[in-house]
């Protein structure tokens, strides 16, 4: 029995990287997911490779969750080919990095467009079957460059937004058996890492060398490791902890060590 049996979960970006470690984790522990990305055929694949529980099923679905009639169209057809939805992550995530002097307006927009304004479309779309059902369980990707990072002015103000939102959304959506909470992962391995190794023209384990270097676990974080925390903020054992973000990064916020 898992803590997820009958449970339906949709996985913004959840194509690859975090988002597919979170299904990944949420599918072993009895969901049904919907994996949704900006490629319908890329999230279709992810979800045949989903090893599901019982009668779960899962399913991939195009769409770019700042566009408010992909997103609209998503939440209903997960609803009626999953049977329902109980757990929103909002994970669809970009960069575009670069000192403010060389940032452009489209830099700033995209990434303002993608976090924020998908996470508030994807929550709209989601709280409609959340409050009529009296049941909901959001989760939305922060990060510990909401704390300031060099180079990111767009998306560490995007990722402090979304911890607003998060808190905003807690009390509003508290009183109808919803919970919001974020997690702020710190350097994951992922294809998003490995861009930002690319553009600062190191090689990719070598960055991952320097980053663990620093952190006072020495090690860098994976996708499992902020599954793992996903799970359990989505699930029951959590249902007294709203309006948080839960930074994952080994103690990196804590300071160099
Ligand atoms: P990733 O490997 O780049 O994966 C992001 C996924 O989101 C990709 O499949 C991408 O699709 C999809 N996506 C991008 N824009 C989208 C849109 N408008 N609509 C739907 N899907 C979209 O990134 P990741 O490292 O797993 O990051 C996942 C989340 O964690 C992001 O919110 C990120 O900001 C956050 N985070 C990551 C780290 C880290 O160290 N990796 C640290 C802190 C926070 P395409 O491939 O088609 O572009």
């Amino acid at each position: 029995m898992g803590r997820y049996d009958g449970r339906v979960a949709l996985i913004t970006g959840a194509a690859r990287g975090i988002g597919f470690g979170i299904a990944e984790r949420l599918a072993a522990e009895g969901a049904s997911i919907a994996v949704l990305d900006l490629d319908e055929t890329a999230a279709a694949e992810a979800a045949s490779r989903l090893e599901l529980q019982g009668d779960a099923r899962a399913i991939g679905v195009g769409g770019n969750v700042a566009k408010a009639a992909d997103v609209d169209a998503a939440v209903e057809r997960v609803v009626a080919e999953l049977g329902g939805l109980h757990v929103l992550v909002n994970n669809a995530g970009i960069t575009r990095d670069n000192l403010l002097f060389k940032m452009t307006e489209e830099d700033w927009d995209l990434v303002m467009d993608v976090h924020l304004k998908g996470a508030f479309l994807m929550c709209k779309a989601a709280q409609k079957v959340f409050v009529e059902q009296k049941y909901g369980k959001i989760l939305n990707l922060s990060s510990i460059s909401a704390l300031g990072n060099r180079g990111q002015a767009n998306y560490s103000a995007a990722k402090m937004g979304i911890q607003a939102f998060t808190r905003t959304l807690a009390l509003e959506l508290g009183p109808f058996g919803v919970n919001v909470n974020a997690v702020g992962p710190g350097f994951t391995v992922t294809e998003m890492t490995d861009a930002t190794a690319a553009r600062l023209k190191l090689d990719v384990d070598e960055f991952r060398r320097l980053n663990a270097e620093h952190n006072p676990v020495r090690r860098v974080g994976y996708p499992e490791d902020i599954a793992a925390a996903a799970a359990f903020l989505c699930s029951d054992e959590a249902s007294y902890i709203t309006g948080q973000t839960l930074y994952v990064d080994g103690g990196g916020t804590l300071g160099s060590a």
